[in-house]
């Protein structure tokens, strides 16, 4: 987006991401005990656990630059290489006691039409190169800036087919969030990897970009005490001199450099297996170390029955012809490495089962795996999407309410706009994501955004998409570009902010009442939103009606002729936008600066009235809640100036009830003697009668005030004697 504000983001950020992972959603079970304390654990939001991506102790400030921090690069641009990697054989030995690796990549390439003058491949320039060839023949090559540059020997002919060899050693050195790291769990040596987004090339020579894909031939080789755990199918364990074994695992489907992994340890494997839709088995290998092995088959033991519920929603198991599997790796995150998710230990030593991380993963097989996100501004073609798979396994669990409760939880104020983040791990990537898939499934409806995805997913399966891509795979099915859908909510920022008012029309009883409904909108900058409104009336018969208000205009008047009287309005009752809404106000000066509002959220409460009990007259004042410890907010703060909730525009009400819940008077907030902001009530009804005797009770009337989340603050008791 702006250079400037993505480095100022990856300084804040870099240190704690979670490669893939999101923070723990409402329906689960028990809120997570703290994640173990990490040297460079920082939360990327609140709520999220504590990420120690680093296990050699190393701080941010001691990391290479390209290291602690990491922005879209050439990947996101088009691909100059001038060929097409079809395969790679990666040898790769590793040397737990030096901490290094040595290993042999041939590839397999085929030339573009204008073939290039040098071969290059990412790969980070502290690792010693010892040899390169082609086809046999040896070639020079320059190594710097993170680049490879591989001189052919002869000239390179349009569309052949070649191998290049390279042979390299060294100690990997981070990459942004990880790479090729080595650490132990209980003394046993572990060598993990996660290369996400563009860390593949410190420990491998590759075109390292999400939008190349090729199938791989993977050895690893490890002390025949351990097990290299990796993509595809293990295909023979060698042994091999000087007390070592070779894994030799084998892709059939293509991936992407940044999915490839291995896990290397004294795993304990464990199996499940997965009955796909047309009755074949696929196995489910899985990979634990000893002392968690109890905690992962009971964790993990969620996987077929989701991949199921996936299959039937999204299509097949995209690579049901090798595995899926997970493998336990000394990480606080989860990535989802093709056919073999990474899964933080983190999350074994949680009481409760995590399941939504199983979930998450799994998803990412078809969204992100089967079909990648073509550049990293895309990250929301994988990330939104798993997220918002988290939201459809709990409504196929706990049906409607379950998926509106998800959604709730993954709302935010959300930075920046979903495409082309300012960092590629943040809410807005997952949350809002996974928001605009809810709102284009509310928009096309169910049967079309279930085919939707699936002709999205046949359309680039085994390959990449960009958010176009996705738009116009939607705009044919829905018979419309959708760039009024795209344009505000994938490319722009923010949320639409709606004031809403209506009146019932016709007096007297009618058998058909009309009414106006007024739908006023807050500019998101320059820009409106148009969108399906569900409105949800109730009737006095005690019947609803439901109907659907597409705004799109700053100021908009909708007339709505209904079977009866009605007495209430709720605007998208459903949750289906992500929005906010105010009813009987104008959004302006409630909610401009969001930051404002949330600094101000449950601090503001009604204070005692007095006197009480009165005679008549009472005056209600405003408070201030305590703030919740270890929280800053504006505790303390005089309610002047007033918070632009309390501000005239936004005209706060207060509601006199009686006992028996029956609205009295409206109240507008006034000012006491000294200027403090009160409501005042002279005892009387809006007539002037005064009210008899009896308890009443006070309370807002609009949502446009930020209340403390329960009771206390929300209504007051008043007693009145006459
Ligand atoms: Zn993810």
């Amino acid at each position: 987006m702006k250079a400037g504000c993505a480095v100022r983001a990856w300084l804040l950020f870099a240190p704690g991401a979670i490669a893939c992972l999101l923070a723990p959603c409402a329906p689960r079970a028990a809120s997570p005990p703290a994640a173990p304390r990490a040297q460079l654990g920082v939360s990327l939001e609140e709520g999220w656990p504590e990420i120690e991506p680093f296990s050699d102790g190393k701080t941010a400030t001691d990391l290479p630059g390209r290291a602690a921090r990491w922005e879209p690069g050439a990947e996101s641009g088009p691909d100059r290489t001038g060929y097409d990697a079809l395969q790679v054989e990666l040898s790769t030995e590793i040397l737990f006691a030096e901490g290094a690796i040595a290993g042999e990549a041939l590839w397999t390439l085929e030339m573009a039409k204008s073939p290039p003058a040098v071969l290059a491949f990412d790969f980070f320039d502290n690792m010693i190169v010892t040899g390169a060839s082609l086809d046999g023949v040896e070639m020079a090559w320059e190594h710097a800036a993170d680049s490879l540059r591989l001189t052919p020997p002869r000239v390179l002919v349009p569309g052949e087919t070649l191998q290049v060899r390279v042979s390299y050693h060294g100690q990997p050195e981070r990459g942004f969030l990880l790479g090729f790291a080595f650490g132990d769990h209980g003394g046993v040596p572990v060598a993990y990897t996660n290369s996400e987004p563009a860390a593949a090339r410190s420990w491998w020579p590759c075109k390292d970009r999400p939008d190349e894909k090729f199938t791989a031939e993977l050895e690893f080789i490890v002390p025949d005490s351990l097990a290299a755990a990796s993509n595809g199918v293990l295909t023979a364990v060698t042994p091999l001199p000087g007390g070592r074994a070779g894994y030799h695992w084998s892709t059939r489907y293509p991936l992407a450099a940044y999915l490839v992994s291995v896990i290397a340890t004294n795993f304990v494997q464990f199996e499940d297996r997965y009955a796909g839709l047309d009755g074949r088995e696929m196995p489910l290998t899985h990979f634990a170390f000893p002392e968690d092995l109890e905690a992962a088959q009971r964790q993990w033991a969620v996987t077929p029955v989701a991949m199921r519920f996936f299959a039937e929603t999204f299509g097949e198991y995209p690579f049901i012809a090798e595995k899926y599997g997970m493998a336990e790796f000394p990480w606080s995150g989860a990535m989802e490495h093709q056919t073999l998710t990474s899964m933080g230990a983190y999350f074994l030593q949680l009481p409760n089962c995590q399941d939504w991380v199983v979930v998450h993963e799994l998803a990412h097989q078809w969204w992100g795996d089967w079909v990648t996100c073509g550049t990293w501004r895309d990250i929301w073609l994988n990330e939104g999407f798993a997220v918002y798979s988290e939201a459809l396994w709990a409504e196929h669990l706990g049906g409607p309410d379950s998926l509106r409760a998800q959604m709730r939880a993954n709302t935010r104020h959300f930075r920046g706009s979903v495409y082309d983040p300012d960092f590629i791990f943040n809410s807005t990537v997952y949350r809002k994501g996974a928001w605009v898939l809810h709102m284009l499934r509310h928009v096309v409806g169910d049967a079309d955004f279930f085919r939707g995805l699936r002709k999205y997913g046949d359309a680039h399966a085994f390959g990449a998409a960009v958010t176009e891509d996705l738009r116009a795979t939607f705009a044919e099915i829905h018979g419309d570009d959708l760039r009024w859908f795209f344009d505000p909510w994938v490319y722009g920022e923010g949320m639409p902010l709606y004031g809403v008012w209506w009146e019932a029309l016709t007096p007297g009883p009618a058998a058909q009442r009309l009414v106006r409904v007024r739908v006023v909108q807050e500019p998101v900058g320059s820009q409106y939103y148009k969108m399906p409104l569900d409105a949800l009336f109730m009737l006095a018969d005690g019947a609803e009606f439901r109907t659907v208000l597409w705004d799109s205009l700053p100021d908009q008047e909708f007339f709505v002729a209904l079977p009866a009287e009605p007495v209430a309005l709720t605007l998208d009752p459903d949750e289906w936008v992500l929005c906010r809404i105010y009813y009987d106000a104008f959004p302006s000066g409630l909610a401009e600066d969001p930051g404002e509002r949330s600094a101000w959220e449950g601090a503001v409460r009604l204070g005692a009235p007095h006197p009480n009990p009165t005679r008549g007259a009472l005056e209600i004042p405003l408070a201030l809640a305590p703030a919740p410890s270890g929280r800053s907010g504006p505790a303390g703060r005089a309610l002047s100036p007033l918070p632009p909730f309390l501000a005239p525009a936004a005209s706060p009400q207060l509601g006199i009830f009686d006992s028996a819940g029956r609205l009295l008077r409206r109240l507008s907030l006034g000012s006491g003697r000294n200027g403090e902001p009160v409501f005042s009530w002279d005892g009387r009804d809006p007539r002037g009668v005064a009210e008899p005797s009896g308890v009443y009770f006070a309370r807002w009337l609009n949502g446009a005030v930020p209340l403390p989340g329960s009771g206390e603050g929300r209504a007051v008791r008043i007693l009145l004697i006459r």
